[in-house]
Parts: structure tokens; C-alpha cells; sequence
């Protein structure tokens, strides 16, 4: 089964051609024009998708050796994500599945994350249900109990701030360039995680979580050290950035403990763009040895988004003959329950 994916729904606009679930391609073109804003402009990044929809596609074709007539499924985000990035994924998708004669997929981003575990890959191990997932992301922070392929139960999610968010927040203040999060990661290896410390907060229901409260502190903290010494964030970046990263990982590790606590699961997975996050890993690869978990890390390009994840899960609803009709529309939420 070759199955065309496509990956719209934020500001990077992939394609990727999968051989049931093997990868054969993977295109990824990043929207530069969101660096001098500092975050992602919807308007801007529609017109990126639909200058770089097409190229993406022919190069990923290209590169999998496939051609557009062997191919039997069209794959497609259809949500959660920016509406209007949405739409340029959607009606390409719907043409060419019209053009082809061949099926229409429509693909929930945040099970894709999740999912993308399921990639036929020497390098990576694929979880026996059910298993637990941490999904970290840009707009999304939870922990699920993942049951069956597109069977996802919501333990706990942020009430505020997503991690990645919080990472890209707080990088942002530190004057860190767009998106922080893997500047924070670098300067992270070479700081002190224990010469600063940030609160951790509570929820009411305790696999939830919530970082509104840390963001604030990392403002409040830095602005008064600055207001002391102006050259503070530039001589202890590293430092700040290693405290920062730890406190993150110690909430996440904690949610994970309770959630295997709570369930008896001792699977335990990441997703998402912020399991690209060394701290991250290699918490979980010590959590295998310290507390006897068997865990699941994607590898690093299936973290950020990505269309191989895409395809991986239109490959499994190909097998279900679960495909979608020329009406279906873009969602800006959906929920990781909802197909
Ligand atoms: P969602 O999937 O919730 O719709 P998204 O698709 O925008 O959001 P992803 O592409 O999954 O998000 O992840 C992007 C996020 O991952 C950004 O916030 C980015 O800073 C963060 N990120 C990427 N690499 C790292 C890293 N090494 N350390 C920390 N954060 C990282
Ligand atoms: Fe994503």
C-alpha cells in the first residue's frame, strides 16, 4: 500500500510517501518569515503552504521512487491546528484524491504524534497497547492512555500553557530566537540545573498540569535580576536555561510516576515536538533503570510535526477502510478521542 501524506496544520508545510509503514520520503520545508515575529503569523503561514504545498509533494514523490498512479491513499491533517493552514492541506488533498481516483484519508494531528511510534524502524521499538503517552507539544500538553490505534483516553492535560509554549515563552523573554525550545535545549547541556529553582505547580486533579504560574515566575525572576545586573540573562544563560529545563522535566516525570501509578501501566511513551528534548529523553531512558518502566522515545524527526506521522495513520485506516468523502472539513480543534 503506497500512501501520499500531507502535514499542514501549523507552520510547516511536509509531505511524506509511506510503503505500508515503512517511510520512503520525508519532506519538511520550515516557514522562515515567523523568526522576525517571533511567533507564527496564520496569515503568513497559509501563503507559505501554498507556495511550498506543491514542491514539497513533487520532491517527496521524487525521492520515494513512487509515482502518483501507484499510489492508493491520499492522506491529510484535518485538524486540530491553524485553520487556514488547514484548509491548504485539505483542498490539495481533496483534488488530488478526485484527480487520482483514489482514496481521501482525513488524519488527527495529535493521534499522528502518538502514533508515529508505529513507524517501521530498525532504530525504533513500537509499544504493545496500552501503553501511556506523554504528548508534548507547541499546543499541547497530555497524558494518555493510549488503548488501541484510535482508541485514547485523556488522563490529564495542561489547564494553561502547553510545554512547548512554555519552553518558546520563556526563551522568548531570555531573547532566544523563534521557537526556543531546542536554543533552550542546547544551552541547557552546558548549564548548572540546580543553581536556580522555579516552583512547581499544583492542579486540582493531579495528571493535569499547568505552567501559566512557572512562565510568570521565570518573567518576574528574570526581570529583577536584570533591573540588578543588566548583563545577568547573557552571563548565565546556560544556568538559567539548565534550571528551567529541569524544573520542566521534574513536573513531567512526576505526572508520568502518578499515571503509571494510577493505571498499573509500565509502558511508557513521548510525543510531540518537545520529546525531541535531550533533558526529556534521557529522563525516560533513566526511568527504565531507576523505576523498571519499559519506555518509547520517536525518533527525533518524527517529533516535530511532521508528514511521516501522517501517513502512518492513514496507513492503518487504509487497512480499516476508514476513509473520508469529498465533504469533510478542516477542524481548528479536535480532540485526540475524536477521530
Ligand atoms: P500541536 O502538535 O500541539 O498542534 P505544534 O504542531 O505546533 O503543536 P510540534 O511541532 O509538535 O508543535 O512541536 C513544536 C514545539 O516543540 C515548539 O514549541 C518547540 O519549541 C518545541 N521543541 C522542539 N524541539 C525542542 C527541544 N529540543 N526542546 C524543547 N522544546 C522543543
Ligand atoms: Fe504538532
Amino acid at each position: 500500500i503506497n500512501i501520499l501524506a500531507i502535514e499542514s496544520s501549523c507552520d510547516d508545510t511536509s509531505a511524506a510517501v509511506l510503503q505500508n509503514d515503512r517511510v520512503l520520503a520525508n519532506v519538511i520545508a520550515n516557514q522562515k518569515v515567523h523568526a522576525e515575529y517571533g511567533g507564527v503569523v496564520p496569515e503568513l503561514a497559509s501563503r507559505a503552504h501554498q507556495q511550498n504545498i506543491v514542491p514539497v509533494i513533487e520532491t517527496a514523490l521524487k525521492r520515494s521512487g513512487i509515482d502518483k498512479s501507484n499510489l492508493d491513499g491520499i492522506a491529510f491533517t484535518k485538524g486540530p491546528g491553524l485553520l487556514g493552514s488547514l484548509l491548504v492541506g485539505t483542498s490539495f488533498a481533496k483534488s488530488l484524491s478526485l484527480g487520482l481516483k483514489i482514496p481521501l484519508i482525513g488524519v488527527n494531528h495529535m493521534q499522528a504524534h502518538v502514533l508515529a511510534h508505529f513507524i517501521d524502524d530498525e532504530e525504533q521499538k513500537k509499544p504493545p497497547f496500552p501503553f501511556i503517552c506523554l504528548t508534548i507539544s507547541g499546543g499541547h500538553t497530555q497524558i494518555l492512555n493510549v488503548k488501541g490505534h484510535f482508541d485514547f483516553e485523556i488522563l490529564g492535560e495542561t489547564i494553561d500553557d502547553a510545554v512547548g509554549e512554555t519552553f518558546d515563552k520563556a526563551a522568548k523573554i531570555m531573547g532566544l530566537p523563534y521557537p526556543g525550545g531546542p536554543f533552550i535545549d542546547k544551552l541547557a547541556a552546558a548549564g548548572n540545573p540546580d543553581r536556580f529553582s522555579f516552583p512547581q505547580p499544583k492542579t486540582q486533579n493531579e495528571l493535569d498540569f499547568s505552567f501559566s504560574g512557572l512562565k510568570t515566575s521565570v518573567l518576574y525572576f528574570l526581570q529583577k535580576n536584570q533591573k540588578e545586573n543588566q548583563n545577568f540573562i547573557e552571563e548565565n544563560k546556560e544556568d538559567i536555561c539548565a534550571s528551567l529545563q529541569k524544573t520542566i522535566i521534574d513536573i513531567l516525570m512526576a505526572k508520568l510516576k502518578h499515571a503509571s501509578k494510577v493505571t498499573g501501566i509500565e509502558h511508557i511513551a513521548i510525543a510531540g515536538g518537545v520529546s525531541a528534548n535531550s533533558g526529556i529523553r534521557q529522563a525516560l531512558k533513566n526511568a527504565e533503570k531507576d523505576l523498571g518502566w519499559t519506555t518509547y522515545i520517536p525518533k527525533f524527526e518524527y517529533t516535530t510535526d511532521n508528514a511521516a506521522m501522517i501517513g502512518i495513520v492513514g496507513y492503518f485506516k487504509y487497512l480499516d477502510q476508514n476513509f473520508s468523502d469529498q465533504k469533510i472539513k478542516a477542524k481548528a480543534r479536535l480532540s485526540v478521542e475524536k477521530e
